[in-house]
């Protein structure tokens, strides 16, 4: 039995301690963002038992007793759907998890030693560590608040590619046919903005990422809400007094109306109740999947990462310093799938990560933001074989594809620079989707998971 005395230094010792940790993970639509929150919570919960950590102190240490789901303090966000990814991962076949769509939470009370102890010796301590999940895509529409409806109408037409152009045919038919200045027709903006939504959705499904507004692809709960009925209008001319002075019926009008409100009452709050309140965040990021799909959309992915990335500026000047004071401490950029490439293409993965994300790597070291690049996979669904041609021995993959048929590969050379044109003429490139392993409910295999919570929540467990 511990003296009163002790328990109360105990006590009052443990609550000086940092006891909390809000920690966000994003990525654009499969980017692994279900797959990595899945396998942290399962790596977590199998702490201290067959989890393999070694690059995670705690764990190595032993300190790590493990963790639980408690639940969790915000009630009107949805919870992270743990049992239903993991009731996918061991059926027979395995499947991967169906993605999460909007954002939801889950909080996981760790146990651990503190690697300091004191005469109180024997003692444990607990981080309540609150894990938060939402599309990358909403951070797309930070840009929009230092824009408005004629500006953001102007520059969408402009930005698009030939291919992304062909994909807004059929709404830009529609849309060019409405007369600004003409009384609106609920009805006819609600078909022109679904023809919108659509060639967005098109966009995303042929691979592209930088698209705008996010809500459109991932609406969450507002599916048919009339806040998500606008869109830009083409052959707006630079006339902004004509405009805002057209009737509040007008076409115009109306469609700026919404766009204000899509502002106000959409991004601006996602920012202020949940953004703002992360004290630490990890994006992921499909490198290699871009890298498959060919130039265009490596370009737009880019493009698409340059945007997000304005949500992590934290410079004195920036649009999101200004309007919300925003605190994370740490952040993670992560190249995911790292299984798809053999163990000696991995450096190469984070080099190309780092260049594709040069720029904003730089405002964010810029402005004190300390950020780790790294490649990692969350269930690692390959095997790293070798074999031997022609007496040159060589790494190789051993997986089991989407069919269940077992293959042996060798996937191809991850450039480590930004690919130039004699990369894609080659087409060096080209993986195969793989079935997630077979797994009886242990801790899931990965690949770098641990050096990712290493750098997010390594420090809390000191
Ligand atoms: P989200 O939309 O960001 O939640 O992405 P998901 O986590 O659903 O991942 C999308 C797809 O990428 C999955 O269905 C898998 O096919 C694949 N994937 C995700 N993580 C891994 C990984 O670590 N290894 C492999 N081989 N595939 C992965």
């Amino acid at each position: 039995m511990r003296q009163p005395l002790a328990r109360e230094l105990h006590d009052l010792l443990e609550r000086g301690r940092d006891r909390q940790l809000r920690l966000a993970v994003t990525g654009l639509s499969r980017s692994g963002k279900t797959a990595f929150l899945t396998s942290l919570v399962n790596q977590l919960r199998h702490a201290g038992l067959e989890a393999r950590l070694d690059l995670l102190p705690a764990a190595r240490e032993g300190r790590l007793l493990g963790a639980r789901r408690v639940s969790q303090p915000d009630l009107s966000v949805p919870r992270f759907p743990y049992d239903g990814a993991m009731a996918a991962l061991t059926t027979d076949p395995p499947h991967w998890p169906e993605p999460t769509r909007g954002i939801s939470e889950l909080r996981l009370s760790i146990r651990y030693r503190p690697a300091q102890r004191g005469w109180w010796h024997g003692d444990s301590a607990q981080l309540a560590l609150d894990l938060f999940d939402y599309p990358g895509e909403w951070l797309l529409d930070l840009p929009l608040l230092a824009t408005d409806y004629l500006a953001w109408s102007r520059a969408v037409m402009d930005s698009a590619g030939p291919e992304r152009q062909a994909l807004m045919a059929e709404w830009q038919a529609a849309a060019a046919k409405l007369d600004p200045a003409a009384e609106a027709n609920e009805a006819e903006l609600a078909e022109i903005a679904e023809h919108y939504a659509k060639a967005l959705r098109a966009a995303r499904e042929a691979g592209f990422a930088d698209l705008q507004p996010g809500r459109f692809l991932l609406p969450g709960d507002l599916e048919g809400a009339p806040v998500l009925q606008f869109f830009p209008l083409p052959g707006l001319a630079d006339d902004r007094e004509r405009l805002d002075a057209l009737p509040p019926d007008s076409v115009y009008a109306t469609l700026a109306a919404r766009f204000r409100h899509y502002q106000q009452r959409i991004v601006k709050p996602f920012y202020r109740d949940h953004f703002r309140r992360f004290d630490r965040q990890i994006v992921l990021v499909d490198v290699l999947g871009a890298l498959n799909a060919g130039p265009e959309r490596f370009e737009d992915l880019a493009q698409a990462l340059a945007t997000l990335m304005q949500s992590f500026d934290y410079g004195k000047r920036s649009l999101l310093s200004r309007l919300f004071a925003p605190r994370i401490d740490r952040l993670a950029i992560a190249a995911t799938k790292a299984d798809h490439v053999t163990p000696e293409q991995h450096p190469r993965l984070t080099a190309l990560l780092e260049a594709l994300l040069a720029e904003p790597l730089k405002d964010l070291r810029y402005a004190d933001v300390p950020v780790k690049a790294l490649s990692l996979a969350s269930i690692r669904a390959t095997e790293v074989r070798e074999v031997t041609q022609a007496g040159v021995r060589s790494p190789a993959l051993r997986g089991t594809t989407l069919d269940g048929e077992r293959v042996l590969m060798f996937p191809g050379e991850v450039p480590n620079r930004l690919p130039d044109e004699a990369f894609w003429a080659r087409q060096g490139f080209a993986f195969t989707a793989f079935r997630p392993p077979q797994t009886s409910g242990a801790a899931l295999p990965h690949i770098r998971l641990d050096a990712a919570l290493d750098w997010l929540l390594g420090d809390k467990l000191q």
